[in-house]
């Protein structure tokens, strides 16, 4: 089963905790234990997992990235978002975790973020879950 999820995003650059959402559908799902796989269906998006304690980890992540790729290039693709692509390229499209008895096993720190890389727009996020056989 896939579940989506809709996003909406506030600047060009933002990692937005999905946390939350990711463990209200594997809930929904009524699955105990299984592996969910988290897909951005966007090309100037990503997904990750990191620290969602201290705000400020997320912060730094999407402003080196903003510094590595600034928004002016040189670049070839010339719809303005160049550096957006290069972003979404580095951090990835999908991730994948575990959960058993309906919680995710996370690490102490760790939580899941939407990486906005040409926002603000409205996204979406695909959540499949797979039970254990
Ligand atoms: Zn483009």
């Amino acid at each position: 089963m896939i579940y989506r999820i809709e996003i909406q995003t506030h600047h060009r650059n933002e990692l937005l905790d999905i946390t939350e959402e990711v463990a209200r559908v594997i809930k929904k799902s009524n699955i105990k234990n299984g592996t969910a796989i988290i897909f951005v269906p966007h090309t100037t998006a990503g997904i990750t997992l990191n620290e969602n304690y201290d705000p400020s980890v997320r912060r730094d992540i999407s402003e080196s990235l903003a510094r590595l790729f600034p928004k002016s290039g040189p670049y070839s693709h010339t719809e303005g978002n160049a550096d957006a692509h290069i972003k979404s390229a580095i951090v990835g499209s999908s991730r994948t975790v575990f959960f058993e008895n309906g919680n995710i096993l996370f690490g102490t720190w760790q939580g899941i973020f939407f990486c906005e890389f040409d926002g603000p727009r409205r996204r979406e996020v695909f959540v499949k879950i797979i039970p254990d056989a």
